[in-house]
């Protein structure tokens, strides 16, 4: 069986992630739990869209053959302050590791719960959340876990916006000025394709577009270009690498990626026309 975890508020992107696990196994298991241990006390855990008859619906479109909501007892039956997986520190040196301290362990506890009661052979997880899929990606392989992971791709909008169940606290306006992020993606990885491959230079053509595109409401956390498999910083980028950003607009956190190597997934993006063009405007 194909588990495929989720926090609901269901878009195309959890939908293509059914049809990946289908892929790989006869039956499909989507879960859906809004994990409070992977929520800092002032991060949105009590504002975070549920909607779990509308996700059920999908689900079953999707053709995912059966739907795990649990809530907040069964998932935590000893209570929220019980053990921890601590994922490996030099997994979180960067990106949203020192501005979510916390986040990943809490992570890394559900994910092993949903695994220990769903026994899944297979998981699927985005490569959205690409510093989840690193960090889960090592505990199963440091704890021996019999089970595959699938990194599936990830699904944007027409104009490039990445899907995501946060989007729905943007404004129209907003809205909009969120393409500011896969814009500025989509001039690091057309720079890395062309050949680049110092991160500082690929760090200054996103920094640069970030610049020019990115409203002054707009409030940037970070934008990096690591090494994908070891999230830390290198000169040169030999293997995979990422290119990440998280920014704040209005009260919406959003994060996204690229996957910097010549057949990288993410190069659909570059198609996408540049912000406040016509082209971008049609939703
Ligand atoms: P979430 O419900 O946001 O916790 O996401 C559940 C799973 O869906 C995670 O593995 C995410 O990485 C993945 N996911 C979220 N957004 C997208 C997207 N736009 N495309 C593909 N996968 C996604």
């Amino acid at each position: 069986m194909a588990l495929v975890p989720t926090m609901g508020a269901l878009h195309d992107g959890h939908g293509s992630l059914v049809k990946i696990a289908r892929q790989h196994s006869e039956a499909v298991l989507a879960s859906v739990f809004v994990n409070p241990t992977q929520f800092a006390p002032a991060e949105d855990f009590e504002s975070y869209p549920r909607d779990l008859d509308a996700d059920a619906g999908k689900l079953a479109t999707w053709g995912a053959d059966a739907l795990f909501a649990p809530d907040a007892g069964t998932m935590y039956p000893l209570g929220l302050d019980g053990v921890r997986v601590q994922p490996a520190s030099h997994l979180l040196g960067k990106l949203c590791g020192p501005l979510r301290p916390g986040h990943f362990a809490g992570v890394l506890t559900v994910v092993l719960k949903l695994l220990n009661l769903a026994r899944p052979a297979v998981a699927v997880f985005g490569q959205k959340d690409y510093q989840q899929f690193r960090v889960i990606e090592h505990m199963v392989r440091d704890l021996h876990l019999p089970i595959e992971l699938v990194r599936a791709p990830i699904v944007r909008a027409p104009d490039g916006l990445a899907l995501s169940s946060r989007n729905a606290y943007l404004s129209a306006t907003e809205r909009d000025e969120a393409l500011a992020l896969s814009w500025s993606l989509a001039r690091v990885l057309a720079t890395y394709l062309e050949g680049e491959r110092d991160t500082r230079a690929l760090a200054r053509t996103g920094a640069d577009a970030w610049g020019n595109f990115a409203p002054k409401t707009a409030s940037l956390e970070y934008f990096e270009i690591l090494d994908g498999a070891t999230l830390t910083e290198v000169p040169i980028l030999e293997g995979e690498g990422i290119a990440a950003i998280a920014a704040r607009l209005g009260s919406a956190r959003l994060i996204d990626n690229v996957a910097l190597a010549p057949d990288s997934p993410d190069r659909p993006l570059l198609a996408c026309a540049e912000p406040g063009s016509a082209r971008s405007r049609v939703r």
